[in-house]
């Protein structure tokens, strides 16, 4: 057994479908959940004779995406087919690209304890969806297979990072920042459970300092970050303990059990497919000429990593903060519409960053089906400052709002818990207050000033808490030492 301590070197293989209306190379519907093999035709059913053509519209988002991690797309790229036989392949083969991709060349900077990581990724290229297989029944003489092929030639984009990642941690990281790139550019639902967005992870290990690389294996299957993250994990520790023990790891491909959770193998290097790539004689180079690539780049919005910048510059907020609202565009959106609206961003910051999503948190919503929308935030925001309600009442109102999905006015309104400002309505409750307290109103006058804090809260109890706090004191004041 010896002691060396090993590091784990990570590449992650994401597949990422593509929010085009229409297919890849047909003008099928990718409508998810129609009827089985409804959105088909002969191209997509892999028919003999049928042409693919390809959809503009494909390579528009597929260009940003390679834009927004920083790719510089080839002003050539060529289609090949990749040759395996799957029940739900019909033609045989898969359109993809090969030796020379849409894109290749980028980066994806990730955050750690505030120091910056760069992964270079490797490409990005474009490929079709192949349909899906439906197994069905359990007793051998009641088993079916069905074939749905409503999914093949869905476009796809694959973005491969080069074996730069160096923890479960940073792949998290990583896939979470694609994902919300992704999602900022419109391209991709980034939904890992319907399967929009998919991640292979390779991973091998090496002693800590060395530069060469050790033997991968590949992960596939990983459909939650939480998967990628326990799998990866366990596939370190598997492998750590082989060497230790003077073993060595198996170039293959391993699946994650989650009702093990565990990895086990799949297939070997040896069982490894042949896709025997060669050029699609089909379809003609793809050319993305720079006059086309600035277009798309004039039409792409803002990243997260600009927008948090903008967001501290224009609305002088924290980094931290800034971080958090831009975590998603509606998010962002939701912030600077608060913030606009009530023309108090820090507040609006507050607001959302505190209570706000506490509350989505718990109910298990996110901002797009929030109960409180900008402009009833706005308008608390408004009430708070202009005085109407103090802080501690906002907090009430809030969570009203919230629950009953009411404007802030109409929870004041009905609840009855407008702010309490007139100093003569103040005035009279000091006085009760004092009068029904003789013995500690002495004790004040005989000096013992630690009292005063006794009447301010007997003025809030007494007023439910509606009294403008700063008035009480003033009047307080005025009133025993004036
Ligand atoms: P393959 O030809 O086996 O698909 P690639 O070179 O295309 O290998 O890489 C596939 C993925 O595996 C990439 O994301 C890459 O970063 C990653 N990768 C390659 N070698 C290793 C390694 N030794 N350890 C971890 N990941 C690796
Ligand atoms: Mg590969
Ligand atoms: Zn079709």
């Amino acid at each position: 057994m010896t002691h060396t301590t090993y590091e784990a070197v990570i590449g992650l293989e994401v597949h990422a479908q593509l929010l085009t209306r229409t297919k890849i190379f047909c003008p099928c519907s990718t409508r998810f959940g129609a009827p089985p093999n409804t959105n088909t035709c002969p191209v997509c059913l892999g028919l003999p004779g049928a042409l693919p053509v390809l959809n503009r519209e494909v390579v528009v988002m597929a260009v940003k995406a390679a834009l927004a991690f920083n790719c510089r797309v080839n002003p050539i790229s060529i289609f090949a087919r990749k040759n395996y036989f799957y029940p739900d392949l019909p033609k045989g083969y898969q359109i993809s690209q090969f030796d020379k991709p849409l894109a290749e060349f980028g980066h994806l900077d990730l955050e750690e304890n505030g120091r910056s990581h760069r992964v270079a990724i490797k490409r990005v290229h474009l490929e079709e969806d192949a349909g899906k297989s439906i197994h069905d029944g359990f007793a051998d003489s009641d088993r079916y297979s069905y074939i749905d092929l409503n999914r093949s030639g869905t476009p796809l984009i694959e973005i491969v990072s080069e074996p730069e990642i160096y923890s479960p941690a940073q792949a998290h990281d990583y896939l979470t920042r694609l994902k919300v790139i992704l999602e900022y550019l419109q391209v991709c639902d980034g939904n890992m459970e319907e399967g929009s967005l998919r991640c292979d992870a390779n991973v091998s290990i090496r002693p800590a300092g060395s530069r060469t690389l050790g033997t991968k294996t590949e992960l596939k299957n990983l459909n939650s970050f939480r998967f990628l993250q326990k799998a990866l994990e366990y596939e370190i520790a598997r492998q750590t303990r082989l060497l230790q023990q003077g073993g060595a790891v198996t170039q293959e491909t391993r699946l994650w059990s989650t009702t093990e959770q565990r990895t086990f193998p799949m297939r070997s290097k040896e069982e490894a497919h042949d896709y025997r790539y060669f050029p699609e004689p089909d379809l003609p180079p793809l050319a993305v000429d720079v006059d086309w690539q600035r277009e798309i780049r004039a039409d792409m919005p803002e990243l997260p990593e600009e927008k948090k910048q903008r967001f501290v510059a224009e609305y002088a907020i924290p980094a931290y903060d800034a971080g958090v609202l831009t975590t998603t565009r509606a998010l962002a959106d939701f912030f600077e519409e608060t913030a606009a609206r009530s023309r108090n961003p820090k507040a609006a910051s507050n607001w959302i960053m505190g209570d706000l999503l506490r509350d989505l948190k718990e109910f298990n919503l996110d901002i797009e089906s929030s109960p409180i929308s900008p402009t009833h935030l706005a308008e608390l925001i408004g009430c708070i400052d202009s005085r109407e309600v103090s802080g501690k009442m906002a907090k009430d109102i809030f969570e009203a709002m919230f629950r009953e999905k009411k404007p802030a006015r109409q929870v004041i309104r009905e609840k009855g818990l407008k702010q309490i400002t007139d100093p003569d309505a103040i005035t009279t409750v000091i006085e009760e207050v004092l009068a029904g307290n003789p013995r500690i109103l002495e004790q004040y006058m005989s000096g013992k000033k630690a009292t005063f804090g006794f009447f301010v809260g007997q003025v809030m109890k007494a007023t439910k808490g509606q009294a403008n706090p700063r008035l009480v004191n003033e009047l307080l004041r005025a009133r025993l030492d004036g």
